[in-house]
């Protein structure tokens, strides 16, 4: 990855595109398309198609003739994987053209794009490719009789519905294992990031995948979106995003066919350092990473920082001067190691917050303001917010942006009361170097993920998902794979 390269990239054109649909690029049913602003500079980026709910009848149509037919969902396993593994292969050829339009399009640092997006994608698609071949049915321990037979059946068309603050990671943590299994599947992506998952359709029809296995419609949620959701020939629903639009799914579900409904949703995740941490120097520098990077829009961020008393104000300190030494900037110049927020409005709602954190006799340490405005582009300074109390709208609210909430405890009852004290529950961190607390933290705090002396940072081999209002299910690892199977009985008399 050099600087000469990427600016070739950012310089190409983006012609209009259309949906996705059985293997082709399509305008839709009205050919009417929805301008994409860059958050690098305001300015016009692309247009894409705005899908409409015939669009969407359309995708749904070709999954559905395609997984009845048996193109994919019957293809030996072996067979899938092999054209997986192509598919890991074109995205990993193609990583950095893949990452420098996703970077164009929603303003994540290209240095964590290109390992975050593109690697990460082809290593998903390799990594459910690798297993499918490996995943056994069962044999019931049934009398002589019978034959008890456990299959695993795929289930059918997949609706996904993906976020724009990592498209290619989260895109590849629901369509890599529901391919594998051999679903065919209908992405929606986010209206202003669906750039990058148009040409991971593509190069899926290149490396093989048959027309009408993966579909990708364009639009926005509430048209796009909740026409997938309310389809009767959707089988099941993935999704991460905001709790808002997990529970409009929930409600789609119920008054159309009950398909079930699996939901990453959002998170003010606890980042707890204890006195005795081994080294605080690593874990303020690790810390501020962990909320700071892709400017705070990471679900897993540690947003909520709690820090224990007698090293509260050198804490607070230290990770503030992180915060001031971050630079911000244009994310596709390598020298900027925190890029864009992705839209005006994410922007301002973030100030907003700041604001309102204030008023509630929060105190600004450092940030809280948009900068390089002269460049057009959304970028905003990270913001530390310390004493920030229980009962303030910064302690409970997820803000998805660079702005940290730090709030002081006295010993570890009273952090773990405060780790658990809002309605969320995907991501926590702590810093001790008593192996006995670490434990019982790690028991305590409910969420679906524990970091111990480190934040963030893991890999696919274990899974992710919330607990409580952050979510249910999981992606990545072998267990993610699970829901993109039903279990189906033979029971034959011998
Ligand atoms: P975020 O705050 O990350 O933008 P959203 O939940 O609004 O969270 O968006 C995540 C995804 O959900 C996007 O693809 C968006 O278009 C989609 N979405 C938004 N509203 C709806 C809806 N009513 N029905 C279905 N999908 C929706």
């Amino acid at each position: 990855m050099d600087q000469s390269s990427i600016d070739a990239l950012r310089a190409q054109d983006i012609a209009p595109r259309g949906h996705f649909i059985n293997g082709h690029s399509q305008d839709g049913e009205t050919g009417a398309r929805h301008q994409v602003l860059s958050p690098i500079n305001g300015q016009p980026l692309a247009l894409i198609a705005e899908g409409t709910p015939a669009d969407v009848d359309m995708a749904v149509r070709a999954a559905r003739d395609s997984f009845v037919d048996g193109r994919w969902s019957r293809m030996a396993p072996a067979g899938r994987k092999k054209v997986l593994l192509k598919l890991a292969d074109l995205i990993e050829a193609r990583a950095l053209e893949l990452a420098v339009l996703g970077v164009r399009d929603n303003g994540t640092e290209i240095t964590m794009a290109y390992k975050a997006e593109a690697l990460s994608a082809a290593a998903t698609f390799r990594y459910y490719a690798e297993a499918i071949d490996k995943i056994y049915g069962q044999i019931a321990p049934t009398s002589g009789d019978v034959l008890g037979l456990v299959h695993h059946a795929p289930v059918g068309v997949v609706g996904a519905i993906v976020p724009w603050n990592f498209p290619l990671m989260i895109g590849s943590w629901k369509i890599a294992p529901a391919l594998a299994a051999g679903n065919s599947v209908v992405l929606k992506p986010a209206e202003s990031a669906s750039l990058s998952l148009l040409k991971i359709a593509e190069l899926a029809a290149e490396a093989g995948v048959p027309d009408g296995v993966f579909n990708v419609v364009t639009g926005s949620g509430s048209v796009v979106g909740e026409a997938l959701a309310l389809s009767m020939d959707v089988d099941i629903m993935v999704f991460t995003g905001s709790g808002t639009t997990g529970r409009r799914l929930l409600e789609y579900s119920a008054r159309s066919n009950l398909k079930r409904c699996y939901l990453e949703l959002g998170g003010k995740s606890p980042n707890i350092v204890f006195a005795d941490a081994p080294d605080l120097a690593e874990a303020a520098k690790v810390s501020a990473a962990g909320i700071f990077r892709n400017s705070g829009q990471v679900c897993v961020a540690g947003s909520r920082l709690l820090v224990q008393q007698e090293i509260y104000e050198d804490f607070v300190t230290e990770i503030s001067r992180h915060a001031e030494g971050f630079r911000v900037g244009d994310p596709l110049d390598l020298n900027s190691q925190i890029g864009a927020v992705h839209s005006l409005p994410e922007l301002q709602a973030n100030l907003d917050f700041v604001t309102k954190a204030e008023a509630e006799g929060a105190e600004r340490r450092t940030g809280g303001n948009r900068i390089l405005t002269e460049t057009g582009g959304y970028y905003m300074a990270p913001t530390v917010m310390a004493n920030v109390k229980e009962t303030d709208t910064l302690f409970q609210n997820e803000v998805f942006g660079p702005v940290l909430a730090v709030t002081p405890f006295a010993d570890e009852d009273e952090a773990l009361r405060l780790a658990n004290a809002t309605v969320y529950g995907l991501a926590g961190g702590v810093w001790t170097s008593n192996l006995s607390r670490a434990h019982r933290m790690v028991a305590g705090i409910r969420a679906g993920v524990v970091h111990v002396n480190t934040y963030g940072g893991a890999d696919l081999t274990v899974p992710l998902g919330g607990v409580r209002q952050s979510g249910n299910g999981h992606d990545k690892s072998l267990h993610a794979i699970e829901k993109y199977f039903d279990l189906k009985t033979a029971w034959i008399k011998l």
